[in-house]
């Protein structure tokens, strides 16, 4: 490992999101140049057409911390899958970015799902969107040093965003823990909404932080996550009325609504340059804690 945070990060893209030089990869690439190149130089493991469209458009020329994997009809994403929960330090990924196009069907393959879910499991970054990826490098330059870049300050205003909390039920207690640790984070955007029973909770942790009549509202609880409230939140998403989700997944149960909160993540990849999704406790945390900074830096 050398430089930087010393991540090493998966990397793939559905055929959308490679080709030429308005998709999701070349921006994603262009834009966030300055953050890989100078400040985390990553070692990124490639999934072969997209390392191909990466060295037929020189988006990362003159950077050598390129492996490539195999392609994926070879199995590349599935590989991936297993650095994500390997142990050995020299093949471990550290994050995993995979630009998502929604209407793309191998995007539902089970090593996709797969990749997503074992992020979650092992508490690590999963980057499915060109938004959610370009702030990921955006924070994490920052905290490896790097000054915040000033063209991304209007994403950092959050008085005119929103956010959506969502928390399965064995992660409700710590979704209470994480909003409380960074209420002042939270209390910044310009409007919360939740699925149903999380919403109800955190309007009583807002009423204890800020008193009663400040706090019952602080929150706008929209249906309980199994009676739809995950696809209203969609909506709110595909309109562009609700920038950014925390959903702290459970992926060790069975859940009945799989459907709705596959539907929720669907219409976040929708807009890939608008919408992000973080998804599980530990990048949850840093995140929070990244974006206070951030938020502060853009004034
Ligand atoms: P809830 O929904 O906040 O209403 O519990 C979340 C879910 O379980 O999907």
């Amino acid at each position: 490992m050398t430089g930087g945070a010393g991540y090493r990060i998966g990397l793939a893209a559905n055929r959308l999101h490679i080709d030429g030089p308005g998709s999701a990869l070349a921006r994603l690439l262009r834009e966030s140049r300055r953050a890989i190149v100078e400040h985390l130089e990553p070692e990124l493991v490639v999934v072969g057409r997209t390392l191909d469209a990466i060295e037929q458009q020189g988006l990362l020329d003159g950077y050598h911390r390129l492996q490539r994997f195999p392609y994926g009809r070879e199995g590349g994403l599935m590989r991936l899958v297993s650095r994500v929960v390997v142990d050995d330090p020299a093949r471990r990924l550290d994050a995993v970015i995979y630009l998502i196009d929604p209407v793309d069907p191998s995007s539902t393959f089970p090593e996709a799902v797969a990749l997503k879910r074992q992020c979650i499991i092992h508490g690590k970054p999963f980057l499915s969107t060109l938004a959610g990826a370009r702030e990921w490098f955006e924070l994490e330059a920052m905290a490896a040093g790097a000054a915040p870049d000033p063209a991304l300050d209007p994403l950092f205003d959050l008085q005119g965003d929103s956010i959506a909390l969502i928390a399965h039920d064995a992660l409700k207690g710590q979704m209470l823990a994480l909003v409380e640790k960074h209420f002042a984070l939270f209390d910044r955007f310009g409007t919360r909404y939740a699925t149903g029973t999380t919403g109800g909770l955190l309007n009583g942790l807002a009423m204890r932080i800020k008193g009663e009549a400040a706090g019952r509202h602080w929150v706008r609880p929209l249906r309980s996550g199994p009676l739809g409230g995950d696809a209203q939140i969609a909506e709110l998403i595909l309109d562009r009325q609700c920038r950014r989700t925390l959903f702290l997944e459970d992926p060790h149960v069975a859940r009945q609504h799989e459907a709705d909160i596959q539907l929720l993540e669907r219409a976040a990849r929708t807009l890939t340059d608008y919408a992000s999704c973080v998804t599980d406790l530990k990048f949850a945390e840093r995140w929070c804690s990244l974006m206070a900074r951030r938020v502060t830096a853009a004034g």
